[in-house]
């Protein structure tokens, strides 16, 4: 299943991340896909802090990974468009929150090819003349779930 949308603003993108946040229930993989500029960050910043989060999200261009504890929530951001191999990501202790607790958004998920499972849902980011467009792909059970709350 998948779902597309125009997003025409930042204020619009917040939203469906919030809109995200909610339908996602908490847990899931998430591969965040665009070019730089496309909106991955902005998309997961309205989600985290729709999530309860006060205050700044920080991109993870140079830390590779943001973990935030909101709720009962744990969720892990990460951009891993600075990794130079997919090997790192064991060191980053991806393995210790890939897991069905956790909510795992990942920015540039390509960099890590081979050593990532794979995404619940897949968010595909264009530019437009006069914004964004969203693809949004359940691939999983939980993903596919997902996708029909958005859709409801
Ligand atoms: P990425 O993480 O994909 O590199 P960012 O989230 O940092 O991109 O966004 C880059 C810029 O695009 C920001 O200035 C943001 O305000 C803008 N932006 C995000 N979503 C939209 C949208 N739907 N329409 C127009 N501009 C947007
Ligand atoms: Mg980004």
């Amino acid at each position: 299943m998948q779902l597309e949308q125009e997003v025409e603003g930042e204020a619009a993108m917040l939203a469906l991340g919030a809109e995200l946040g909610v339908a996602l229930q908490g847990h899931g993989l998430v591969f965040l896909h665009g070019d730089l500029g496309a909106g991955k960050t902005t998309l997961s910043r309205g989600l985290i802090q729709s999530l309860g989060h006060r205050g700044a999200v920080k991109s993870p261009t140079y830390t590779l990974i943001e973990p935030y504890e909101l709720g009962a929530v744990s969720l892990y951001h990460l951009d891993l468009y600075r990794l130079a191999d997919p090997e790192e990501l064991e060191f980053l202790g991806v393995r210790d929150f890939l897991d069905e607790h956790s909510l795992c958004l990942i920015e540039w998920p390509d960099k890590g090819a081979g050593f990532l499972p794979t995404a619940d849902l897949t968010i595909t980011i264009r530019m437009t003349d006069t914004g964004r467009k969203v693809a949004i792909q359940g691939q999983s059970p939980h993903g596919l779930a997902v996708c029909q709350r958005l859709n409801q």
